[in-house]
């Protein structure tokens, strides 16, 4: 199959519409109308074979991921994604690779009303490569920002961790679990839900600093830490970790995953305690995990007060390579 039979096929149809789209795939750029009092919000994120997916990951799930993970970049902006745009790179045009893929992406596009308005397909030597860009629209000087955190205010998450990292556990055959288990921390790893709800609530509730916990919370929290110039503390007992979490880790071990391994997608927020009770209201499921301080630096304590030291603090891309 050719560049511009696969294109018109799989990327130019099946994909939702919208009224703010003034021209989409097939000319040398799109054109969309961006509301007025609205700012664009801008993200890229590349995921390549046998780094971000095993190669094993069935191009349904490929498909999803990818746009997840960048919807995820908006959810932790508090903005609603509206647009996308595709940079593929693959060995060949495999008809069948194409259709489950394409499908995939656009399952997830239609749930969160974004449309596939470009891109550009290209020959790899081997491994694929997908770019996604996404692009959304949050009201004015609204957005959620990692550098807003301030002393005093508490830190949390929406919802459990660690599940995805035991999911690539499993897939790579390092733990067996039941079915069940099986099936949900593979879901967890193939098929995130990015929590755009959540990050629009946030915004409107006047929440301004947030990120998404794509490397791990240690790492992504740091993240905020770094940018607001403060520091933190970790209580690890509040640490949200789901039953399978709870049922089949070692609750050191399963600190440890919910911690520092990545691809979880939900959001970590800061914000002045004051504001936790209505936001408890409308997002029942966020958990308080600890509080920012001026002391730079994170702290995780256990419940016996003592200080934790994790083996390891979230994925970095070159972290083995000499500078
Ligand atoms: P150009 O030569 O102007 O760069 P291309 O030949 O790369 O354009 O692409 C032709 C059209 O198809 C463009 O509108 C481009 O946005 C769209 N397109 C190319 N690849 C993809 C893709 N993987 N997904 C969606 N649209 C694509
Ligand atoms: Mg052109």
């Amino acid at each position: 199959m050719k560049e511009f039979a696969a294109i018109e096929q799989y990327f130019r149809q099946g994909f939702v519409a919208r009224d703010d789209i003034i021209l989409g795939v097939g000319d040398d750029a799109a054109l969309v109308q961006v509301p007025k009092n609205m700012e664009l919000a801008i993200s890229v994120d590349t995921l390549v074979e046998d780094v971000h997916f095993p190669a094993n990951t069935s191009a349904y799930d490929i498909g999803y991921k990818a746009l997840a993970v960048n919807l995820s970049d908006m959810a932790a902006m508090g903005a609603t994604p509206a647009w996308f745009t595709l940079a593929l790179s693959c060995p060949q045009m495999d008809a069948t690779w194409l259709q489950e893929f394409s499908q995939g992406l656009a399952d997830l596009a239609t749930r969160h009303q974004v449309s596939l308005i470009g891109g550009d397909t290209t020959r790899s030597k081997s491994a694929i490569t997908i770019s996604i860009q996404v692009m959304g629209i949050v009201p004015k000087n609204q957005a959620l920002r990692r550098d807003q955190a301030k002393v005093g205010d508490v830190i949390c998450v929406t919802g459990s961790l660690g599940n995805a990292g035991l999911g690539l556990a499993s897939v790579q055959g390092q733990i067996d679990l039941p079915k069940k288990d099986k099936q949900f921390v593979e879901q967890c790893l193939n098929q995130p839900s990015p929590k755009i709800k959540a990050g629009q609530v946030l915004n409107q509730l006047g929440v301004c600093c947030a990120i998404d916990i794509s490397d791990g919370l240690l790492a992504d929290l740091g993240h905020i830490l770094e940018a607001s110039q403060v520091g933190a503390t970790l209580h690890l007992e509040k640490t949200p970790l789901s039953e399978t979490l709870k049922n089949h880790i070692p609750t050191q071990r399963a600190w440890q995953l919910a911690l520092t391994s990545g691809d979880d997608y939900e959001l970590c927020f800061t914000v002045s305690p004051d504001k936790i009770n209505t936001i408890q209201q409308h997002l029942p499921s966020i958990h308080q995990i600890g509080c920012i301080e001026e002391i730079k630096g994170l702290r995780c304590i256990e419940p016996n007060m003592e200080y934790w030291q994790p083996q390891k603090a979230g994925y970095e891309h070159f972290a083995d390579s000499k500078e």
